[in-house]
């Protein structure tokens, strides 16, 4: 079973949503979700998950004891974005005006002159007076973060520095604050009298997009990482595992550093691998040797070699779009990868025909980071980091690899199988 990624990406504005729609899949494929506040009783042969914060899942296969260890496979659900500061919201020039922050590390001007939405959660007073939460998604576009006309910007073409708290503020056009307030109302098909609080990101709304002369590209906001998202979780639900216990975790917080209850800087993980074991009456010595049993495959994105700015890249680890999965190394272990985690990976492609690449830093440029070290270390599990190659990374919109993404919907399922 495979579902489509581009429903995916497009369904999935923020992180809520792409939480809401991995359990949509898991429950579709029959998987059970657990509560974590209360007793669980595992029947092998089934599927389960538990969601923590709305923005993350953990889900597994059962098959009782679990000394042949666990298989993880890790993906991340949040992506950089703008986040609306409501409380400054204004009517200012001639339009309704909401200052943002920015959440992770995006590229300030790819938001520019974009018809933008606005999806995430929101915290409010029903009819009743009650506090309740409720996922909102604009999915239209109501919001615009324009550029500064050249003619008022001579230097425009000379780098454009924008501050992000003046500079980049979401423009709603309308008359009134209330407006504003009223559409997210509608949005979150609630009666609401007050919003307390919220947690909403602009998003780009023009759907994920095939790109090409042979069509073998992707363009689509939050590649990275609901890519990895989308193929752990078929990965999960077509894995055949034999006397292992396949689970994927697709954590929240990644791109702000991940130290958060839902974040994999958290017992989140582990908690559950000891339950599952619990589950099945094992004892603490069990966990230890479960533990020492598993190994673990963090999946996200790579950079492939731009042919604007091929000397970005070392030339003997610079990785081309559709040409393979790749295998990140780094000497300071921001990837979790060693050489025999890689070289155990290898052999597994070799057998299955995925064609792998290698990408290591220029040693000149800071290299960046996944949650695979920080997993890998809270576990004490050995792990790899791979991911499918992408141009703009963390722009409001990625490109990406079709064959690249199927190739890793099969890694992921062959390593949670094996
Ligand atoms: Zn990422």
């Amino acid at each position: 079973m495979i579902p489509n990624i581009f429903q995916f990406l497009d369904k999935s504005p923020s992180a809520f949503h792409a939480t809401a729609n991995a359990c949509k899949i898991l429950q579709d494929a029959g998987y059970q979700q657990l509560d974590e506040a209360s007793h669980w009783q595992l029947k092998p042969g089934k599927g389960y998950f538990v969601t923590r914060n709305q923005s993350s899942v953990i889900a597994f296969q059962y098959h009782g004891k679990t000394t042949g260890g666990f298989r993880l496979v890790t993906g991340h659900t949040d992506s950089p974005a703008p986040k609306l500061k409501l409380a400054g919201a204004s009517f200012s020039n001639g339009s309704v005006r909401v200052p943002v922050q920015l959440y992770g590390g995006d590229i300030h001007t790819s938001w520019l002159d974009r018809p933008l939405g606005v999806a995430g959660r929101i915290a409010f007073l029903d009819a009743k007076n009650q506090p309740k939460t409720a996922l909102v998604n604009i999915n239209r576009p109501v919001a615009i973060i324009p550029n500064l006309a050249i003619h008022l910007n001579h230097g425009a073409n000379n780098g454009l520095a924008l501050n992000p708290q003046s500079q980049m503020a979401a423009l709603f056009g309308g008359k009134s604050i209330e407006d504003l307030i009223a559409e997210f109302a509608k949005a979150a098909k609630q009666k609401i009298t007050t919003i307390l609080d919220a947690e909403l990101f602009l998003y780009d709304i023009q759907p994920a997009t095939i790109v090409g002369l042979d069509n073998s590209l992707i363009s689509s906001p939050r590649l990275d990482n609901l890519t990895s998202c989308h193929a752990a979780i078929c990965g999960l639900l077509n894995a055949k595992p034999r006397g292992v216990t396949p689970v994927i975790f697709l954590a929240d917080n990644e791109e702000i550093g991940s130290r958060t209850p839902q974040g994999a800087m958290s017992t989140y993980l582990h908690t559950v691998m000891d339950r599952i074991t619990l589950a099945a009456k094992g004892t603490q010595e069990d966990t230890y040797r479960a533990m020492a049993a598993s190994s673990m495959l963090s999946i996200d994105s790579a950079h492939a070699i731009h042919p604007n700015y091929p000397e970005k890249h070392d030339s003997a680890y610079a990785p081309k779009m559709n040409q393979g999965i790749v295998v990140k190394h780094n000497a300071d272990f921001k990837y979790a990868t060693t050489s025999e985690s890689a070289t155990r990976f290898r052999a597994l492609c070799k057998k299955h025909d995925i064609k792998l690449q290698d990408f290591v830093n220029r040693s000149d440029m800071p290299c960046g980071s996944t949650i695979g070290p920080t997993c890998a270390a809270e576990l004490g599990v050995p792990g790899l980091d791979i991911g499918s190659a992408l141009w703009a990374m963390h722009s409001c919109r990625e490109i990406g690899g079709l064959k690249d993404h199927e190739d890793l919907i099969k890694a992921a399922q062959i390593f949670l199988s094996e």
